[in-house]
């Protein structure tokens, strides 16, 4: 059986929209590879801190059914990514990664935990051969309310000063209800960027901007602070924040992610009354009531759901109109400056 269906429209929509657009050569800075067992089902009764509907989507993502998306989504493209775990089993999930690494010559990151010290963090990524680390907002300590976390909260500056020493790879989805426009998302990153300056930091997502709203003046004061910023826009489809995160950071500062298994989902994300909102086919992720952010639509509707990974790109293919792209800048982003970043982070730490 195959890993997902592939129907007659999501084929016109590659044929059509996507694979003249997009250079034969893809770089996927953001995915994330785990076993079931390495995630357990979330403790009764614990506090939740992150939206539901990405785990409706696909139980676990073996590093064969990863290379399996790729054949089907991006057929005659050379795919290539950076994978890591994900929240759940963090022993379990980086010595997968090393496995992972090792047979597919993916390269990776560690998952640390803000309880580490910066000399273990540097030990486990020696050891495994990972080129710098991911956590995640979850991992604060868990007295602080959702909405207080803030970015030291689960990348300490004791881990901080080491990956700097190192010339590491960062990748920071930032926390809070304010997403990027948060003012004190916005000095930490700034923080970041001027007390570390050799770790190669990854604002995962855009900061989260997946709607108008979300950008507030951000990129402004990133650019007052001219300290310099890099993007993915991993699972975002808002096409303002991604032609507005172009104009300020450049299309040298702008990478290609898709949050693997997640953006296999099939859904058209809209905005509405200021957040967003992933319209769905009809029964395809079960019982979604519990999920703000998901939405049924009719039946008839259904059959011109595609797959959310082929959104974002056409999200980015009408940014590139918008600002008048080189196929080059497109190269750049899709994949040049990926390989540019990595080949960077394997020379510093390893070279
Ligand atoms: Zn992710």
């Amino acid at each position: 059986m195959a890993l997902f269906e592939v129907t007659e429209n999501d084929k016109r929509v590659w044929r059509e929209e996507l694979a003249d657009f997009l250079p034969d050569r893809i770089f996927d800075i953001h995915t994330h590879v785990y076993l079931k067992n390495m995630k357990p089902a979330p403790k009764p009764g614990a506090v939740k801190r992150t939206v539901s509907w990405p785990g409706k989507v696909a139980e676990d993502d073996s590093i064969e059914d990863l290379i399996e998306t790729y054949r089907l989504m991006f057929p005659g493209k050379k795919v290539e990514a950076m994978i890591f775990g994900s929240t759940g089993d963090l022993g379990a999930m980086n010595r997968y990664i090393v496995e992972c690494m090792k047979k597919s010559g993916f390269p990776g990151l560690y998952f640390s935990h803000p309880d580490e010290p910066g000399e273990t963090v540097e030990k486990k990524i020696r050891e495994g051969g990972f080129l710098g680390t991911k956590s995640y907002l979850s991992l604060a300590p868990s007295y602080l309310p959702a909405r207080e976390i803030r970015i030291f909260d689960f990348f300490p500056h004791a881990q901080l000063k080491v990956l700097d020493r190192m010339g590491a790879i960062v990748m920071l989805h930032i926390p809070r209800d304010g997403r990027l426009r948060d003012p004190v998302n916005v000095a930490q990153m700034i923080e970041i960027r001027e007390r570390y300056p050799n770790i190669r930091l990854i604002i995962a997502h855009i900061g989260r901007a997946y709607n108008r709203l979300d950008v507030g003046d951000a990129f402004d004061v990133i650019d007052r602070a001219g300290c310099g910023m890099t993007y993915d826009f991993t699972a975002n489809c808002c096409e303002y924040a991604i032609t507005e995160c172009i104009r300020h950071a450049g299309p040298k500062n702008l990478l290609f992610g898709t949050d693997m298994p997640i953006l296999r989902m099939r859904c058209r994300r809209i905005e509405e009354n200021g957040t967003y909102i992933n319209l769905v086919p009809p029964g395809l992720y079960g019982d979604i009531s519990d999920d703000p952010h998901l939405r049924e639509v009719a039946p008839e509707e259904s059959e011109k759901i595609t797959f959310f990974a082929y959104e974002e790109l056409l999200a980015l293919k009408r940014a590139a109109a918008a600002l008048g792209l080189s196929r080059d800048d497109v190269y750049d982003i899709m994949c040049g400056n990926a390989l540019r970043m990595i080949d960077g982070a394997r020379e510093s730490i390893y070279g």
